[in-house]
């Protein structure tokens, strides 16, 4: 097994290396997963060895990944007898390398929630020099460590608050198909396999609610003001008046105070800045919005308007654009 989560020190808390991503590009919060502490989630293994006593990351401040993220055990990495997670193979350099790793093919752990709401993470206070012993009888410590618990099982590690956790799931296990119809998947009020959960966007008047994702054609950057993201497939859609079914093109807008506001814009414009200038496959996850049949504008021909599914993203944490190269 791989590890599911690790406990950061200074967090006094088990964090998924996807919580630890989302930590790193946060604007709003003072963290570099470089200078935190991670180490065994396993409470023996941590109560057993020096604080010192470690696990790395991998990919843990790649804005665009391919290979799955995860935490790893150093050659320093001790576990006690026992422990589930002893047998990880240790990165030989410790640090973060592109090869040599056996053990980080594919997502193993698949949250069973995505939760809308953010996670908030609190950073422990720095307790001054000899005030430990004082605490430990301290009665409103006692309480205050009780009530944590139960926010801990609220994020347990079968539930995430980051959309990029699923979509590595469906990403790096797509080639398992019957594993994907096992692990189910619920987002708000609606629950269903991954396999189904995942629509593929020329499907997306099967169901509306779901992740939604595509191959991308083309990026246009109305110079970082706003972007308009067009996929590949197109819809088949039968209107009403219509005898037969016909296809028509598909495209997600983001808008500059989207942007603005986000609390990643940073990570976000390297993101899709580089999508922009790749010529690698790219494909465009979302989720919150369903692209609806809409007329615009011409571009040659303001007066003859064409008709196209669109939808304007509502929030960024929902959406991300990267290789995917299992799904070409
Ligand atoms: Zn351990």
């Amino acid at each position: 097994m791989k590890f599911d989560l690790a406990y950061c020190l200074s967090l006094d808390d088990k964090l998924s290396i996807y919580d630890v991503r989302d930590l790193n590009f946060d604007e709003t919060v003072a963290f570099d997963s470089a200078k935190e502490h991670f180490q065994c989630p396993n409470d023996a293994c941590r109560s057993t060895f020096e604080a010192s006593n470690e696990l790395g990351t991998f990919n843990a401040k790649n804005v665009n990944y391919v290979r799955t993220p995860h935490f790893k055990n150093l050659p320093t990495t001790q576990h006690v007898a026992g422990c589930p997670y002893v047998s990880l193979k240790a990165s030989v350099s410790g640090v973060e390398t592109a090869d040599g790793e056996v053990d980080d093919g594919r997502e193993e752990h698949f949250p069973s929630e995505l939760l809308l709401t953010r996670r908030e993470y609190v950073r422990k206070p720095v307790t001054p020099a000899g005030a430990a012993d004082m605490l430990r009888d301290d009665p409103v410590r006692v309480a205050a460590d009780s009530g944590k618990e139960s926010v801990g099982r609220e994020s347990a590690p079968d539930k995430t608050s980051v959309f990029a956790h699923p979509v590595e799931c469906f990403v790096s296990n797509f080639a398992d198909k019957e594993l994907l119809k096992r692990m189910p998947l619920k987002v708000g009020e609606h629950s269903a396999p991954y396999s189904s959960f995942f629509k593929k966007i020329e499907y997306l008047t099967d169901n509306k609610g779901l992740i939604y994702w595509g191959r991308i054609k083309k990026i246009e950057d109305f110079h970082s003001a706003s972007f308009r993201i067009d996929f590949e497939d197109k819809v088949w859609f039968k209107k009403t008046d219509d005898s037969k079914k016909k296809p028509y093109p598909v495209s997600v807008y983001l808008n500059k105070k989207l942007i603005d506001n986000y609390r990643k814009r940073k990570a976000f414009l390297e993101e899709i800045k580089h999508a922009v200038d790749s010529d690698k496959a790219l494909f465009c996850f979302f989720y919150g919005v369903t692209p609806e049949l809409k007329q615009v504008p011409g571009k040659k021909n303001p007066e003859k308007p064409f008709e196209v599914f669109n939808a304007n993203i509502e929030n960024l944490d929902h959406f991300i654009i990267r290789e995917a190269p299992g799904l070409e």
